[in-house]
């Protein structure tokens, strides 16, 4: 196990056995792992009473079929999972992926992220995740409810406002958020609104829910610019992706004086060197859910088209990876450091491989682990269970407040926590120690669970 500290070895290789074949999960675990041996070192009460072998095996892992009938009245069966990872903090906490690529290792790799992700917010929630291979694109409107009120009908009896509260992730957003809610209250008879974030404004969502991930990713950026007196003004920034997430960062950039000059989505990338126009993106990805190409097409001469090339060799001083896990690797992070970029943060879970982490760490770029610069998503969350709680809605000022002071608060603890166990500067130690202490301490205080 190359780089572990010597008392995790066996914790690594029980994963490895216990789990065959699920790449994306083994990656995860090794990576917080990887960040512990100071801890250990320190503490050994962590390895005395298991707790970081107990933290490596779900509470619970729920998989059923989701049978739907399509609109050409032809039967299609797709697979359902929610991985209910650890409660020890608060009730099972994390989003629904519907993607042809989801399996039970990509639904364990981010429900595993998702604890120390949720940890390190400071509020009170577990983690999980959950999804299915239900491939969203060229599907109808009536097509999409149907399947999630299939998907619900199993999965309403796994849920509970105290117990697992899902959201959304990659192809689950206000639309498939209603239709689950939808199918979930008709169940259950029961109008729990705190069963659900992501919700729409009318009937119980939070503001700012939408935005969050991808502002709070940026406000992240913004703390670690402020520590060297530095800021976005005049900064050039490439964003990847195109979806939820990558359209809130760009336009809180752009509010904070930087220039996003490309985005990009699964088949190739724009280049605008005026600024990628936020109205035009809105319409063709999240209103008519068409190709960026449109983007391109829509701007006419002002922007280009670049298929199937990464959007990484854009020269830029930020990079924010908004779209999956694995898409920029170490060839992309030469690519960045060759051109000066200085900052790179994950706004999507796990985007950078760890050749790419290793490779931006050797060349001094400040690098932003996803779970604590993508957290402000699911903090927001928290708010949205907050305001459900007491039947409140707050201002949208309100609530980006509250968003960018938690974000500050992340920040601050990675660093933090970074120094205190000797790793001045390094924000994925500080996140991994910091986000593994707090729900390690819990589970101890609990007993032996
Ligand atoms: N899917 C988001 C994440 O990766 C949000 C989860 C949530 O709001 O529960 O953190």
């Amino acid at each position: 196990m190359p780089g572990l500290d010597e008392k995790l070895h066996d914790t690594y290789a029980e994963v490895l056995r216990r789990n065959p074949g699920e790449t994306e999960f083994h990656r995860a675990v090794h990576e917080v792992l990887d960040s512990l041996g100071s801890v250990v070192a320190k503490h050994p009460q962590y390895a005395d009473s298991a707790v970081i072998r107990r933290l490596c095996e779900p509470e619970r892992q729920v998989i059923f079929r989701v049978p739907w009938v399509d609109d050409h009245g032809v039967v299609q069966i797709n697979r359902g999972f929610r991985v209910e990872f650890n409660s020890a903090l608060g009730p099972y906490k994390g989003g629904l992926r519907f993607h042809p690529s989801v399996y039970l290792g990509i639904v364990k790799f981010l429900g595993f992220e998702q604890i120390f992700k949720n940890s390190l917010t400071g509020m009170p929630i577990g983690g999980g995740k959950g999804g299915s291979d239900f491939d969203p694109k060229g599907r109808s409107d009536g097509e999409v409810m149907r399947f999630c009120q299939a998907f619900m009908t199993e999965l309403y009896r796994h849920l509970g406002e105290y117990t697992d509260v899902p959201a959304g992730d990659i192809g689950v957003g206000g639309r498939e958020i209603g239709y689950l809610f939808g199918q979930y209250r008709r169940i259950t008879n029961r109008y729990e609104s705190g069963v659900l974030t992501g919700k729409g404004l009318t009937w119980g969502g939070s503001q700012v829910r939408t935005e969050a991930t991808g502002y709070g990713t940026v406000f992240f950026v913004n703390e670690i610019l402020a520590t060297r007196s530095d800021s976005f003004d005049g900064k050039r920034v490439v964003v990847s992706g195109s979806g939820n997430v990558a359209i809130y960062a760009i336009e809180k950039v752009h509010q904070l004086g930087g220039l996003v000059v490309a985005c990009s989505d699964s088949a190739g990338y724009v280049v605008d060197d005026k600024g990628i126009d936020l109205e035009v993106l809105k319409d063709v990805k999240a209103t008519r859910r068409a190709r960026i190409t449109e983007y391109a097409e829509a701007r006419g001469g002002a922007a280009d088209y670049v298929g199937g090339r990464p959007v990484w060799e854009v020269p830029c001083d930020i990079a924010l990876p908004c779209a999956t896990q694995n898409e920029l690797n170490g060839h992309d992070a030469g690519a960045l450091v060759k051109n000066g970029c200085t900052v790179v943060a994950e706004g999507a879970n796990m985007p950078c491989t760890p050749e790419a982490v290793k490779l931006l760490a050797g060349a001094g770029v400040v690098f932003a682990p996803g779970k604590a610069a993508n957290a402000g998503g699911v903090a927001t969350s928290a708010l949205e269970m907050q305001q459900n709680a007491s039947r409140d809605s707050w201002t949208f000022e309100h609530t980006e407040q509250r968003l960018s002071d938690i974000m500050r608060g992340i920040h601050d603890r990675c660093l933090e926590t970074a120094d205190e166990y000797g790793a001045p500067g390094d924000y994925l130690a500080g996140a991994n120690i910091a986000g593994f202490t707090r729900v390690a301490d819990a589970m101890l205080a609990l007993g032996v669970i």
